[in-house]
């Protein structure tokens, strides 16, 4: 298939879409390489959702050693070492990477560790070692990185790509942002004994999700002992001595040790080339494509975070392939994304899937709302004071459950499995006929008669 070209395809970035798309095309016949300038897993399995994840059970620990109490158990000369977490999860981190680009090899894609950049809509220029080559397509997949905004002192901060690499753990630490990441570091933070103090712009932490479980969730990361100061913007950051002071927009100062900033991402693509490619890209930076993933220029696409839509590793994964199916396998393919769940990886956790009920009050002539707020079996005797939320919300013209938002213990793994029968357009009557699993926490979705009325509270 290559014509006069060196190659059917040429992806950017070792990453989760990247990868993905490069295995399959090669499946399907594609003479295909792929450059990685940094690690192949890309964010997701090198500095993102894995090496997260490892963390989050290691901050599990305290809070299962408080909770134990009530049953009976006592725990003497509890101790936790951060080199030793940070060590094993980069060997495992390591073992993913080489699985990543073993995968890679066998299915005989070339691997290449190093930048590209484009120099037209068909050559590519690899900067360390200068070669150029030709690719009939190209896949950009270069994911993003996070964005800092320009406060003085801002060079004194860290965000997600270092955090997984402290030397050591501070005693306090200041988070500014309260989205994804911003809450998960400081549920992580707090869980390994650190001081953590969250700094948000807004009204509520976690824009965009269902408010009872916003509220919920900020209520039980206060009660866990993280101070989270809302309506507040940091003014600057000023170090002194190997500490830091963050000067809020109220004239407050904050000390700390550490200041992470996780207030977003923007997509990689300056200095790629694409405007030479002739790329059209958004306000943000983003390559901006069609609903195949192809870009302004017939046979440049791309898939995952760099096109700056949702930013999710299952999401650039799906892209990855329907790319793959579409220009490799003669079989147009497009991502179906009306039903992604998602979960916050905090402690308390949240999932969730479908629409919040401020967007279907918009969305929908008429909703029902069957709520359940309780505490969990799990807390009668540990005697942590905390409630789990779960909440489903209805079209009550079709009856079909449009949103599904959980808080408490495992809300994730819940809201994947409701994911499948909402995706199959379950109604509230499929729920209700479906036999409970008790006793269980999810049991509750299955079982709540009622619909929930504002005068009810
Ligand atoms: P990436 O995985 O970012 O891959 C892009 C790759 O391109 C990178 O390896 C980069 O080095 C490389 N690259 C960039 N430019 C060039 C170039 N010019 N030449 C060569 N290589 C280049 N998502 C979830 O679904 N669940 C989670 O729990 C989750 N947790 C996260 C936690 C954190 C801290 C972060 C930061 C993200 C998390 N995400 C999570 C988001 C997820 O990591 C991303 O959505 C996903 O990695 C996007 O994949 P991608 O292929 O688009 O980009
Ligand atoms: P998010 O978009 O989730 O959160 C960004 C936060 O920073 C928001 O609270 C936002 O406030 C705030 N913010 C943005 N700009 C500024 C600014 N200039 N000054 C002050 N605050 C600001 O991004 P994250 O960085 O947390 O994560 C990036 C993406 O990665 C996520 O959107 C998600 O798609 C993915 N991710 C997924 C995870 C998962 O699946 N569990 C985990 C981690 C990341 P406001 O809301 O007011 O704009």
């Amino acid at each position: 298939m290559t014509n006069s070209f060196d190659y059917d395809l040429f992806v950017i970035g070792g990453g989760s879409g990247g990868v993905r798309a490069a295995r399959m095309s090669a499946n399907h016949g594609a003479k295909v390489a792929i450059a990685e300038e940094y690690r192949y897993g890309g964010t997701c399995v090198v500095r993102g959702c894995i090496p997260k994840k490892l963390f989050v059970y290691a901050s599990h620990v305290s809070g299962d050693i408080e909770d134990a109490a009530g049953f009976g158990w006592s725990v003497d000369g509890l101790k936790f070492d951060w080199p030793t977490l940070v060590a094993n999860k980069d060997k495992e981190i390591e073992r993913l990477e080489g699985i990543y680009a073993r995968n890679l090899k066998t299915a005989g894609v070339e691997t290449l560790h190093e930048r590209a950049e484009l120099i037209d809509a068909h050559t590519i220029r690899l900067t360390e070692s200068g070669k150029t080559v030709t690719s009939k397509n190209i896949l950009i997949a270069t994911g993003g990185r996070p964005f800092v905004p320009d406060i003085p002192g801002a060079e004194h901060t860290i965000t997600s790509n270092e955090v997984f690499h402290l030397d050591a753990l501070p005693e306090r630490i200041v988070i500014v942002g309260a989205g994804y990441i911003a809450l998960e570091f400081a549920c992580i933070f707090n869980g390994l004994g650190v001081d953590v103090h969250v700094i948000y712009r807004g009204e509520q932490v976690l824009r965009g999700f269902d408010d009872d479980l916003r509220d919920g969730l900020a209520d039980a990361m206060r009660e866990r002992g993280i101070d989270i100061t809302l309506n507040t913007d940091v003014a600057e950051v000023v170090a002194k001595d190997g500490s830091y002071t963050v000067v809020l927009s109220s004239g407050e100062k904050v000390d700390a040790g550490a200041v992470m900033y996780a207030t977003g991402r923007v997509p990689n693509t300056s200095g790629l080339g694409l405007e030479e490619a002739g790329v059209k890209t958004g306000s943000r930076g983003q390559v901006v494509v069609d609903e195949t993933g192809r870009t302004s220029v017939e046979n440049i696409y791309a898939v995952g975070d760099v096109t700056f839509e949702v930013q999710l590793t299952p999401v650039a994964i799906r892209e990855g392939a329907a790319f793959a199916e579409t220009v490799f396998n003669d079989n147009p393919t497009k991502v179906d994304y009306s039903c992604i769940p998602t979960a916050v990886f905090t402690d308390p956790e949240l999932g969730t899937v479908g629409m919040t009920e401020t967007e279907a009050r918009k969305a929908f002539h008429e909703i029902d709302i069957y709520k359940s707020q309780f505490r969990p079996l799990k807390h009668t005797l540990s005697g942590r004071d905390e409630q789990m939320i779960i909440k489903l919300i209805v079209d009550a013209e079709s009856e079909r459950v449009i949103g599904c938002h959980i808080l408490g213990a495992d809300a994730g793994e819940i809201a994947q499995s409701v994911a499948i029968a909402m995706h199959m357009g379950a109604t509230k009557a499929d729920f209700d006929a479906t036999m409970a699993l008790h006793p269980s926490a999810a049991e509750e979705l299955v079982t709540m008669k009622e619909k929930w009325h504002p005068a009810a509270e």
